[in-house]
């Protein structure tokens, strides 16, 4: 009965792929097979050479550091994160979660995390969007770690403008952070710290800096792509 229903769906409304817009088969979700074999993974490469990790040196302590893909203007990886953010997609982020968090499980640095957040966004914003496109990413990435998802431990108190439009050093707009830790979080806590692309590493730089304010925090980040 499922299974006829799924495919009278897709004769009215065919899903199609966000790659290359062909109509998705059965047990294809986001991406048909091909464009799914043809994205540009960055989580086994930032193994060795950790280019997500190194842009926290000299800044805020990291534990490790992951991104799903890396992120390139034109593309497969930017059209699913733009249909995340701003066609109501929010089942994107779970495909990617589940992708990113069976990588952690085989990862020994993420073997240590016990509470996954992601990076919060403005209530204004929320309401427009309907949903932190970060959540259902995050969500499936703490349930593969086998450990527990809080939205808002973290919450931001202003609606800022695009961090690439402020002409601004990166120091001085971490200083003036928009984040503040809402909820008592048990010290020593190993928290995976999620967010979609991180281009700079400023926002995360933020939060990070604010999430140290828990007593022998650890903190580890983890995005679904990396803009380099
Ligand atoms: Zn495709």
């Amino acid at each position: 009965m499922k299974n006829w229903f799924y495919h009278l769906f897709n004769v009215i409304y065919p899903v199609s792929c966000m790659g290359c817009e062909y109509v998705l088969g059965t047990g294809e979700s986001v991406l048909c097979t091909t464009c799914r074999a043809q994205l540009p993974l960055a989580v086994h490469d930032l193994k060795n050479n950790n280019q997500v990790k190194e842009l926290f040196y000299a800044r805020v302590p990291i534990e490790a550091a992951t991104s799903l893909f890396y992120y390139e203007k034109i593309g497969t990886v930017q059209s699913m994160i733009h249909n995340l953010k701003y066609k109501r997609q929010e089942h994107v982020g779970e495909m990617l979660g589940k992708w990113l968090g069976y990588e952690l499980t085989q990862n020994a640095d993420f073997n240590t995390i016990d509470l996954v957040i992601p990076v919060p966004i403005h209530d204004t914003r929320r309401r427009s969007r309907g949903y932190n496109q970060v959540t259902k990413f995050g969500e499936e990435l703490a349930g593969c770690l086998g450990v527990r998802f809080r939205e808002s431990v973290l919450i931001k108190k202003r609606n800022t403008v695009t961090q690439a439009k402020l002409n601004q050093t990166d120091r001085i707009k971490e200083t003036n952070s928009p984040y503040e830790l809402n909820e008592e979080i048990t010290a020593g806590t190993h928290i995976l710290l999620v967010d979609d692309v991180i281009t700079t590493g400023t926002t995360l730089a933020m939060c990070v800096r604010e999430l140290q304010k828990i007593p022998d925090v650890r903190i580890s980040i983890a995005t679904m792509a990396v803009s380099v």
